[in-house]
């Protein structure tokens, strides 16, 4: 069955755009040219399509992907994302995202992504299971805690990742926790986790505020996108004095010049499955969400969001991309002269790598942290992560997000350089 159809803007090939992007901070860096190509290219890209029993008795195949971008820093570190739309290069693109992602914040990761071709609101909780169970399987070739550990990503759950360490488990013989993160506390998750990237998101924000001389006191924020991240950014923002105005998910959005109570909203959302005809709110289209009137925009939901097409009309002051890959490159430049401040993806939604460093080494030591030392460790991580790339967007005279990649792919070529090319 055909996904529902919310945003008719055609997307950008993401993968094109991580080129692009990359392209520019490799200038930059004057990268020598063997560098350059090796940090191009993924490292490995794994393709499977496999059988899932569907509760009618019929059988469907499926497809789904996992790639590594780099191992150079350490193991690979990446979500995994179930939707209809996932393609291999938006896989690709995602994955060298997290290469950045976790040399922007110093993590000792090198980047992947997976992600399965399929609708998880339309499959029952027995066949998730067995979908999940089965990709877990194929990727298993992959997968470990030396070697790539993944991390929910849109449409996957604690839930997901519990089956995904049960499964690998099973064909181990013991109990590897450490496989994946983001797992159910029960079984090894990290107190914090949940709320991390959301958490992670509000911090930067305030940062971005600070060094711009706003008040996060009454500023007007919209978020699109209410998902994990979405949800919990707009509760925080909501705690630090900000006006909810507006809030969509994938059935639509809704705006409200008084402001939205998050909590409240998501209570709404729990039980109606959507944001859709929230009280005292008036309708707007997701399109139209981008375009409302407020200080501070989160894109929270997917990428390819803001383009040519709506960023002049954009008229937010600040953009903090909770979501990967929101913003065009196209986007971007006309967002640049209209001297709108972006905190980019890399560096704003890093709040869930870190904790998922945080609870992989946890889970290795086999001894766990309070929610108070990991939320301390995540401001320290992403205050001090902000406060650099602020640094060298100063020092080379470039935006944000131009600054973050000088940082990441600068200590990936640094490593890269250091380690050597075998043999
Ligand atoms: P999620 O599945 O929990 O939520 C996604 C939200 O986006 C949902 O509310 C959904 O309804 C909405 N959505 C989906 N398609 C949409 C559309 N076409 N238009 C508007 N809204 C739409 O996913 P999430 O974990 O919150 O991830 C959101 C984004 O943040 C993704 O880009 C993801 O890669 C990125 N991200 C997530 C994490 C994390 O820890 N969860 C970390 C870093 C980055």
């Amino acid at each position: 069955m055909a996904a529902k159809a919310v945003l008719t803007a055609p997307r950008e090939d993401p993968w094109k755009v991580a080129l692009e992007q990359f392209s520019v901070a490799a200038d930059l860096l004057a990268l020598k040219r063997g560098v350059r190509e090796f940090l191009m290219q993924p490292k490995r890209e794994l393709t499977v399509n496999f059988p899932v029993k569907m509760e009618d008795g019929s059988v469907r195949v499926f497809t789904g992907y996992r790639i590594h971008h780099s191992t150079v820093l350490g193991p690979t570190k990446g979500g995994i994302r179930y939707h209809p739309d996932v393609s291999l290069n938006e896989v690709r693109a995602l994955a060298m995202l997290m290469t950045w992602k976790c040399a922007v914040v110093g993590l000792p990761y090198g980047g992947a992504k997976g992600g399965v071709v399929c609708n998880p609101k339309e499959l029952s909780h027995e066949e998730l299971e067995r979908l999940t169970r089965r990709y877990a399987t194929e990727i298993g070739i992959l997968i470990g805690p030396e070697s790539d550990i993944p991390a929910p990503d849109v449409g996957t759950t604690p839930q997901v990742m519990a089956w995904i360490m049960d499964t690998y488990s099973m064909h181990h013989g013991y109990s590897v926790p450490a496989v994946v993160t983001g797992k159910p506390i029960a079984i090894g998750g990290s107190a914090g986790r949940i709320e991390a990237t959301g958490r992670g998101v509000t911090i930067v924000a305030r940062e971005a505020a600070r060094h711009l001389g706003m008040s996060l006191a009454g500023a007007r924020v919209v978020v699109q996108g209410f998902g994990n991240v979405g949800s919990i950014a707009a509760q925080l923002l909501h705690e630090q004095g900000c006006r909810i105005v507006g809030v969509s998910d994938s059935s639509g959005g809704v705006y409200a010049e008084k402001g939205i109570d998050p909590r409240d909203l998501l209570r709404h959302k729990e039980q109606t499955g959507s944001v859709v005809g929230y009280r005292g709110s008036d309708a707007v289209t997701n399109d139209d969400l981008l375009e409302l009137p407020c200080e501070i925009l989160v894109p929270s939901a997917l990428e390819g969001q803001i383009t040519k097409d709506n960023a002049s009309r954009i008229q937010a002051r600040m953009i903090v991309e909770g979501a990967n890959g929101p913003v065009t490159p196209e986007a971007d430049e006309i967002l640049r002269e209209r001297k709108v401040f972006i905190v980019p993806d890399i560096l704003a939604n890093a709040g869930g790598v870190i904790v998922s460093y945080f609870e992989w080494v946890q889970d290795l030591q086999s001894f766990f942290w309070s929610e108070e030392e990991i939320n301390e460790r995540l401001e320290r991580i992403m205050v001090r992560s902000f406060r650099d790339v602020l640094a060298a967007s100063q020092e080379k005279k470039v935006d944000m997000r131009t600054g973050a990649l000088v940082r990441a792919v600068g200590r990936v070529a640094d490593a890269l350089m250091t380690r050597g090319i075998y043999p």
